[in-house]
């Protein structure tokens, strides 16, 4: 335990607006670096942390009702009671990701599990990963059509198999084989998904308003472990066959005890490419800057520049928290230092 020494935790939290600029071509995504700003930092009391996010994109309090709002804040809320019940019992950081993300999944609201943004061809191809800070472990599925929790089925990946990555019919074999709960491909498909990709359709849009809706968690246990897991169906209207970055170790999940754990959300190729969950712990490792500074100059410099948008949670061994996103908002939030939950939305909603 160590618990014995308690620790001091700062919290920076990096929010980035994606103020539209004139000029700049329709989808461009790239963000003016002079409107990038930072939260002020807070202080955290704890030795044990967890994050999430449901993903990052353009949520804007204009088409938001209150409804809604109230509804996707409670299920953020949920889950990160879910996975911080888990720590407060003394669990492992793994099982903590796991027990945040499998609500995410279950609710239609976000796009992971029942809910999941549906390809060019209708149907939910899932994603999904996890990784071990201390062992550097790691399981992952993608395009798989019927794990009901998609990140279990990535850890047991990890846990049951020599691999690190299952895909399509063979991660569907899997979750079989080991008896993990395995819904009907049509339960996955919601009307408000099967409305969006006609929508698309009818607009010829590729990924609809970049709302990427992806959920991920990071934790650290009182054993000083960190864990990272990322869950998704991709993005609306993909190819079938389209695998994004979340079940990708080291673009949409990294963990590694010596620097930090992350959980990416954004539009997948870039995340890829830029392998960014990995790039903010390499700065870390190699170039020993603290994680906020990383963190910003991953996802808030190198990211944009590639034209790229999206954002993460980052989770320092130290406990240093950080959320940085280029987009207008990132469903987002922390539990502090009495327990007690904070769930954020918008850019502007700040310390
Ligand atoms: N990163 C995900 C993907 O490209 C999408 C998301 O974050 O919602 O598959």
């Amino acid at each position: 335990m160590r618990s014995a020494s308690r620790l001091v935790l700062p919290l920076a939290f990096l929010a980035a607006l994606a103020c539209s600029s004139p000029g700049r071509p329709t989808g461009d995504t790239s963000v003016d670096r002079a409107t990038l700003e930072m939260d002020a930092p807070m202080e955290v009391e704890r030795d044990i942390v967890l994050a999430i996010h449901g993903g990052a994109g353009t949520i804007l309090r204009e088409e938001m009702t209150a409804e809604l709002d109230a509804a996707y804040r409670a299920e953020l809320s949920a889950a990160l009671e879910a996975g911080y019940a888990v720590l407060a019992a003394g669990g492992t950081s793994l099982e903590a990701v796991e027990a945040a993300i499998r609500p995410l999944e279950d609710s239609p609201l976000f796009n992971a599990g029942r809910g999941a943004v549906l390809t060019d061809d209708g149907h939910v191809e899932l994603d999904a990963s996890v990784m071990t800070g201390h062992d550097r472990r790691a399981g992952a599925i993608a395009g798989a059509r019927t794990p009901r929790h998609p990140i279990t089925a990535a850890r047991a990946v990890m846990e049951w198999t020599s691999h690190v990555l299952l895909s399509g019919d063979g991660a569907d074999r899997f979750v079989a084989e080991r008896a993990l709960q395995r819904m009907d491909p049509a339960w996955f498909v919601t009307p408000r998904r099967q409305q969006q990709l006609e929508r698309m359709r009818a607009e010829d849009g590729g990924d609809e308003e970049r709302k990427y809706g992806t959920v991920g968690c990071v934790a650290l246990d009182d054993e000083g472990r960190l864990a990272a897991g990322t869950s998704t169906g991709g993005m609306a209207r993909k190819a079938w066959g389209r695998i994004g970055d979340s079940p990708l170790i080291g673009a949409g999940t990294w963990a590694d005890d010596a620097t930090c754990a992350v959980s990416c959300t954004g539009h997948g190729e870039f995340f890829i490419r830029g392998v960014i969950a990995h790039q903010i712990h390499a700065r870390m490792d190699f170039g020993g800057v603290d994680l906020p500074s990383a963190a910003r100059a991953t996802v808030l410099e190198a990211l944009p520049e590639a034209g790229g948008s999206g954002g993460c949670v980052a989770l320092g061994a130290d406990g240093t928290l950080v959320a940085p996103f280029t987009t207008p908002g990132m469903y987002r939030g922390w539990v502090d230092r009495d327990g007690s939950v904070t769930v954020r939305i918008h850019g502007d909603e700040r310390h």
